[in-house]
């Protein structure tokens, strides 16, 4: 398959053990990264959008281009200190630590309809903490987009637990 053929795997980084999938392969390549911006929006074709929102910072990356084809807004959800706004916070466990995703107060008025993306779904830590986020603003995550899961991590399972569908192109052990 093209989308995940053009993922590369860089063993030992951030640190001894990892295998990281890179996708900055996938976005240099134009046939695989216009594959995947259309593969993403698939089963949300005909659903009403109102607003694009990403992790940071990959996400990011697919989150404009998926925006710029709806025609819709785009919402950055980012770590800790970086908006310059007023923020509303998330904390969420990691392996090690806890970690922290912002969003700005008003970036959407209640009930708008808001698809959530990232590049990769590993424990679903990050997604759930952006859900979390954009209903406390009083929006609707009606759905959620990754190119990658890890499936062993178990996070889909997560965040379907919270009734966000998950849309995945493809999979890494
Ligand atoms: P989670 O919160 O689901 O455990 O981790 C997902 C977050 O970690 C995503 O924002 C994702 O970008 C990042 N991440 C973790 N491992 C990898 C990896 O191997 N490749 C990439 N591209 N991102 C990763």
């Amino acid at each position: 398959m093209q989308i995940r053929d053009s993922i590369r795997t860089i063993p030992d980084f951030p640190k001894p053990g990892i295998q990281f999938r890179d996708v900055t392969t996938l976005f240099g390549d134009a046939q695989a990264f216009r594959m995947a911006i259309d593969n993403l929006l698939h089963p949300y074709a005909g659903a009403r959008i109102d607003k694009v929102a990403a992790l940071e910072a990959r996400g990011f990356i697919m989150g404009g281009a998926i925006a710029h084809q709806l025609s819709v807004g785009f919402v950055p959800i980012r770590k800790a200190g970086k908006l310059p706004g007023p923020c509303m916070s998330e904390s969420y466990s990691l392996e090690y630590g806890e970690a922290t995703m912002e969003l700005h107060e008003g970036a959407f008025k209640p009930g708008e309809r808001v698809l959530l993306v990232d590049d990769l779904i590993a424990t679903g830590g990050t997604c759930e903490a952006g859900i979390k986020l954009i209903r406390r603003a009083g929006a609707i995550v009606i759905g959620s987009a990754f190119i990658i899961d890890l499936p062993a991590l178990g996070g889909r399972e997560r965040i379907e637990a919270l009734d966000v569908p998950v849309h995945i192109l493809c999979e890494f052990e």
